[in-house]
């Protein structure tokens, strides 16, 4: 059952998702988070101890024995493993070529879920991710998948200044066996490709009007509330 609203994005790498999701969060006041470094902060775990991330048993043993702590800061998920924050590991090219490895393994997925599906409890949220909608918060009415085309997506990567290869990831992320990424039923597809974060946010903001979330603008700043 979902207490607090939940905002649910989906999309394949490199599809702007990130962006427009904090966007979105900070519009409206609820807390972004960002499963996709829940599972970059596992895979970082285990690349750091030796384990390989092919071998599903001892990764799913190295979960076991480390304190994942998920929590809030200043609007935005954290989290911590055994008191180290992993943040500044999390786009290495290490972490790049095998977090999508470690995202197959149910066993990770059981763990991260839990934790995805408690922050709902405490606070409205904006969630992106791969199967936040189909998986993590199906029963949610608020689901997005935002994609965009694969040239976009490339040139939007090496703006980062990162080359990993999304195509790969995104193979393995659309055909695993548990909770790929796919498009949810009830899920509105936005093709970011000639908008804007905020045109994005723009389209989000007014689907949720559409679907009957009372949101009225505060102040000039572009902030929203909504009314129950
Ligand atoms: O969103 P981001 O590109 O940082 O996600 C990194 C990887 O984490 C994805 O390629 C995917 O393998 C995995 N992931 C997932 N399910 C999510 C979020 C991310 O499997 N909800």
């Amino acid at each position: 059952m979902v207490e607090h609203l939940v905002i649910a994005i989906d999309g394949p790498a490199a599809s702007g998702k990130s962006s427009v999701a904090r966007a979105l969060a900070r519009r409206l006041g609820f807390v972004y988070v960002n499963t996709g470094a829940m599972y970059r902060a596992i895979t970082w775990l285990a690349v750091s101890k030796g384990v390989p991330t092919a071998d599903a048993n001892r990764v799913h043993q190295l979960l076991h024995f480390t304190d994942i702590v998920c929590g809030v800061a200043e609007g935005q998920s954290t989290i911590l493993l055994d008191g180290l924050d992993p943040e500044p590991h999390l786009v290495s090219d290490e972490v790049n070529a095998n977090v999508s490895a470690i995202a197959t393994i149910p066993e990770v997925r059981r763990i991260l879920v839990a934790k995805q599906r408690a922050y709902a409890r405490d606070h409205d949220i904006v969630m992106e991710g791969r199967d936040i909608g189909s998986a993590v918060f199906p029963e949610t009415p608020y689901k997005f998948y935002v994609d965009a085309s694969p040239e976009v997506r490339a040139r939007r990567r090496a703006a980062q200044g990162l080359t990993d290869s999304v195509a790969t990831r995104d193979k393995v992320d659309s055909t695993r066996r548990t909770s790929p990424l796919i498009i949810a039923e009830d899920a509105h597809v936005i093709d970011s490709s000639n908008l804007t974060v905020d045109g994005v946010a723009g389209e989000i903001v007014g689907r949720l009007k559409l679907k009957g979330l009372k949101l009225v603008e505060e102040g000039k700043g572009g902030g929203m509330k909504y009314e129950v």
